[in-house]
Formats: C-alpha cells, sequence, structure tokens
C-alpha cells in the first residue's frame, strides 16, 4: 500500500471506529489562538480553566492585551507555564493589533495558505501546531495540525517516516490525506493515542489499525 492509500485507510478505519468527530466549543480565530497558547504542554482541562478565568475577568481581548502582565499570569495560572504564556498571550494580541490595526485574523482566510501560516508563525510562541490549529479549526482552511498523539500514531503506523521533525510533519501529513480529512482525522488520530496507542504501551489488540500497522507487524510474538 502506498503511503496515501494508508493514510486514507487509517482515517476510513477510524471514521467507522470512532464516527465522525466534533472539536471543542468552536472559537472565534483570536480566542482559538489563545487557547493554542494555553494547551502548550498541559491537558484540556486545565487549558479550558485558564481560558475562562481569563475570559471572566477580561471580557474583550483589547483588555486582556492591555492589562497588567501579572493579573494575565495569574488569571491563566490553572493553564500551568503562566510565566510565559501570560507575555505570549499579551504579545500576539500586541502585534496583531500592531498589524492589523484590531484584533481580528479573518483576513488570513483571504491570503494563501502558505502565506497565513508564515503570518501566524511570525507570531512568537506560536509554532506549527498552534498556528494550523487557527488555520482548521477556527478559519476553516485546509491545515493539518500535528501533535504528539499523531506524530507518534502516524509514525508507528508507517505512514511518517521515522524521525521526521514536528515541523516536517505538518507538510509531509497534508500531502497523504485528502484535505476533507484534516479535520476528523486530526480529531480521531488524537483519540487513538490517548485511548489505544498510547506512548507507553500501546493496546494493539484492542486497535483497528493492527492489521495494517507497521509497529504491530514488527512487534507481535
Ligand atoms: S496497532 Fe498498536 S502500535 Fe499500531 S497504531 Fe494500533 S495501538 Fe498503535
Amino acid at each position: 500500500m502506498n503511503t496515501k492509500d494508508l493514510a486514507q485507510e487509517i482515517h476510513t478505519r477510524l471514521l467507522n471506529h470512532y464516527g465522525y468527530p466534533t472539536w471543542h466549543e468552536p472559537l472565534a480565530p483570536i480566542a482559538e489562538l489563545v487557547s493554542t497558547i494555553l494547551s502548550q504542554n498541559t491537558n484540556d482541562i486545565n487549558r479550558d480553566r485558564g481560558f475562562y478565568r481569563l475570559r471572566e475577568r477580561f471580557p474583550t481581548w483589547e483588555e486582556v492585551r492591555d492589562a497588567p502582565e501579572e493579573e494575565v499570569i495569574d488569571a491563566i495560572r490553572p493553564a500551568g507555564l503562566a510565566n510565559q504564556k501570560g507575555p505570549r498571550i499579551q504579545n500576539a494580541l500586541r502585534l496583531i493589533t500592531k498589524e492589523r490595526g484590531k484584533l481580528e485574523l479573518d483576513f488570513l482566510t483571504e491570503i494563501p495558505l502558505e502565506e497565513a501560516r508564515k503570518w501566524l508563525l511570525n507570531i512568537k510562541g506560536v509554532g506549527p501546531k498552534t498556528a494550523a490549529i487557527v488555520l482548521l479549526f477556527a478559519l476553516n482552511c485546509p491545515a493539518f495540525p500535528v501533535d504528539t498523539h499523531i506524530h507518534r500514531v502516524t509514525e508507528r503506523a508507517g505512514l511518517l517516516p521515522p524521525q521526521m521533525s514536528a515541523e516536517k510533519a505538518h507538510s509531509y501529513l497534508e500531502d497523504q490525506f485528502p484535505q476533507t480529512a484534516y479535520y476528523p482525522a486530526h480529531l480521531n488520530i488524537i483519540s487513538l493515542g490517548r485511548e489505544i496507542c498510547g506512548a507507553r504501551k500501546p493496546q494493539c489488540s484492542k486497535c483497528p489499525l493492527r492489521d495494517i500497522c507497521k509497529y504491530y507487524s514488527k512487534n507481535r510474538e
């Protein structure tokens, strides 16, 4: 099977296994950017706790941008690494305002995808995964975010070449999956990574990808 067929097969099997998934509460682009920065190195629950505390304390993004740094840090503390994420969020909001004259990212849908990605990557603290999440989930652009689960599962399955960097994995996997699969495949592969193909011990006996998985065929008794 070539890699594109393998990607399609993974996608189809996970759709059969998990169904068509939905992203957490859809957010506007600026909110998604902030939420994704908060999600770095933490779980969804702590990300959301930090996010909603920030929203309660500062109802608008302009207020977050202009608030004293220590107040933003204090509001997002449940999300962890607050001393790093607070300034990151405020810098991002300030940069967007400086470049666009206001806090909006919708213009990114009107420029070529690679330019939009580059524009987001220019923001300090925004890496390829954060940029792809904002593009895919908030702006409905064809980008495929690669997190640690997606990297691990697709590498084990034999889709991603071994030891490819996270940065390269984004464009590589975008080439393998059809664009219509980006949204559901991203979410379903994360579910598989969390529930079955864990980092320490994959539970291959429960996995719907077992008979097409390179790791399984190499490691089974
Ligand atoms: S068969 Fe095992 S290693 Fe392969 S994707 Fe499934 S759980 Fe992961």
